[in-house]
């Protein structure tokens, strides 16, 4: 495997230009993927993980290293967590270490069109209502549902 295959896929972190204490992560997290900076992290933090593709076994267990390893005075936050990060979550104790979940996406599904996209939602708005809110479909504007088992995939948002 040469590096220009792995290139698209290998794991990235930026510090955001835009947004004070926020990190972009993206890519594959594998055994591969340099976790150090969580060690070094200061000040209130948002690790947002929208372009993370994909987490191997290697690399979940790289990740809870290392995030074992934040500082303790450093507060933090995952948001718009994909569902490859939502499904680890759910399942991995200790994924998100101190860290709380403010935001992630679900699939959703037309049941009358088929009609598939992911939606971004809030963890607060799913505790405080106790169900996600309403998403029309783009396409005929039924109300969209989540294309799992919901109960099971927001299982990691009941949890306070
Ligand atoms: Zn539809």
């Amino acid at each position: 495997m040469t590096a220009a295959v792995r290139e698209p896929d290998a794991f990235s972190v930026r510090k955001s230009n835009e947004m004070a204490g926020t990190w972009n992560l993206a890519g594959v997290i594998d055994e591969g993927a340099d976790l150090s900076f969580l060690e070094r992290l200061s000040g209130p933090t948002r690790l947002n993980m929208h372009g993370v593709r994909r987490i191997n076994s290697y690399g979940v267990r790289a990740w809870i290293e290392a995030v074992r390893k934040v500082p303790v005075d450093v507060a933090f936050e995952l948001i718009e967590c994909p569902p490859s990060v939502v499904d680890q979550i759910n399942m991995v104790a200790g994924f998100t270490g101190r860290g709380r979940v403010t935001s992630f996406f679900a699939p959703m599904i037309c049941d009358k069109c088929g009609c598939e996209k992911e939606e971004l939602f809030l963890t607060e708005d799913y505790r405080s209502q106790r169900r996600l809110p309403d998403v029309k479909c783009p396409r005929c504007a039924a109300v969209m549902q989540v294309d799992d088992l919901e109960e099971q995939y927001l299982l990691f948002a009941r949890e306070p």
